[in-house]
């Protein structure tokens, strides 16, 4: 493939990206926005332009400057709002409220049974009491859960991780909570908070890779999240990875994500006797628990590292090898709770993952993240943010509810002169 690189295209969510950059920083000039987005400051002209006539940002006076062309920064309108994001999982729902910079105002965790009938009732219940709590305007709610959604605007969910066939969340949230909501799976709301927040701002093409209990990829190409034809791409988690294996909820066997998700570990680790059959029982979280005594045993004793995981880093390398060598991602990104024992997967990870690459993507570099609970539910709030931004109309309806809270919200904040 004769695959020319012209450098990195503006994403459709610079202008999300110029915000979340006022909002951590302060005011900043055009230049400044310009090299720490690395786009061409003839694009942050257009972006300000933009921002400016939506009241979303403002121009300050000018800066006194030791000759040459006088700047003028630009600075958000006010704390133009909150965005709120609520992580589904079998157990609970993690809900975050931010600023638009990404950084989190209040955090809940709420236990969720997830198989009850009226589980989505129960969730709209929970989070109109914490949306309650929220100092400031909600600009919308997004909602990330593992598994394949219809689009971000209906947000109709189909989960096996969680039991959930069809499942109205958006229409049900929305109707009950009266704000916008957005509703993606979970790899793919992290993947567009690093895109406003994180690897995005340096990158266009690129891969978000998750490990843990389940094992997902976003994938970015040109700045726009690949979502494919139904809302599903990114299944790295069901590669075929071995011949033979345990089951998914798919019903194929050797799956990369049974094999090498926090569940195949434990059962791996029994296979080879390093835990007894009774020890850490039951799903759910018992199963991290599991992994975790695992890695403090692997610490001292190198047949637990290696045959644990040494034998998951080796696995997920040859998966990750044969996904760069299709997509050609500039980098790749690896976080989830998985990371916390990434010393004990990197170092037959870094050995099967180069050797299979192609010689001229021998040296792509992968990043690992820190992790903690709180990204997945700021991963969700960010769909809103990026939702304002959305060319594609990706977000539809609610996308243009969002867009006229944020303006309602920025042009009171310009009236009352902040
Ligand atoms: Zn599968």
């Amino acid at each position: 493939m004769n695959a020319s690189t012209s450098g990195p295209r503006p994403s459709a969510l610079l202008p999300a990206s110029v915000l979340g950059l006022l909002g951590a920083r302060g005011p900043m000039t055009r230049a400044e926005l310009a090299a720490e987005l690395r786009v061409s400051s003839a694009s942050i002209t257009q972006v300000g332009k933009d921002l400016m006539a939506r009241g979303m940002v403002l121009e300050l006076g000018q800066l006194a400057s030791g000759g040459g062309r006088p700047a003028r920064p630009l600075s958000l309108a006010g704390s133009a709002g909150r965005i709120v994001g609520v992580k589904v999982t079998a157990s609970h729902l993690a809900v975050v409220a931010a600023k638009l910079d990404g950084e989190a105002q209040l955090a809940r965790t709420v236990p969720f049974d997830v198989g009850r009938p009226d589980a989505l009732d129960l969730a709209a219940r929970s989070l109109q009491e914490i949306l309650k709590e929220v100092d400031g305007p909600v600009l919308g709610v997004g909602v990330a859960l593992p598994g394949s959604v219809d689009s971000l605007e209906s947000g109709v969910a189909d989960s096996p991780t969680i039991g959930w066939r069809n499942a109205q969340v958006g229409a049900v949230l929305r109707q009950r909570l009266g704000v916008p909501v957005l509703v993606e799976n979970d790899v793919n709301a992290l993947t567009v908070a690093e895109q406003v927040y994180g690897v995005g701002r340096r990158y266009s093409t690129y891969l978000v890779v998750t490990i843990g209990r389940g094992i997902g990829c976003g994938i970015v190409i040109g700045g726009e999240v690949f979502r494919g034809a139904g809302g599903g791409a990114g299944e790295i988690g069901h590669l075929p990875a071995q011949a033979d294996g345990p089951p998914c909820p798919y019903g194929h066997s050797g799956c990369l994500e049974s094999l090498i998700g926090s569940a195949g570990l434990v059962r791996r680790a029994r296979e080879l006797g390093f835990l007894g059959t009774g020890e850490f029982a039951g799903g759910g979280d018992a199963e991290f628990d599991a992994v975790r005594a695992l890695a403090a045993r692997a610490a001292t004793d190198p047949a637990v590292a290696d045959g644990v995981f040494g034998w998951a880093g080796g696995l997920l390398g040859s998966a990750l090898a044969g996904t760069v060598n299709l997509l050609n991602p500039e980098t790749v990104v690896i976080l989830g709770e998985g990371v916390a024992q990434w010393a004990l997967w990197e170092p037959a990870f870094e050995e099967r993952f180069r050797s299979k690459l192609m010689a001229s993507r021998r040296s792509v570099p992968y990043l690992v993240e820190a992790w903690d609970e709180d990204k997945w539910a700021l991963g969700a709030a960010a769909l809103v943010i990026a939702s304002s931004f959305d060319k594609e109309g990706a977000t539809g309806y609610q996308g243009e509810l969002v867009r006229e809270r944020l303006s309602i919200v920025a042009s009171n904040r310009v009236k009352a002169g902040a």
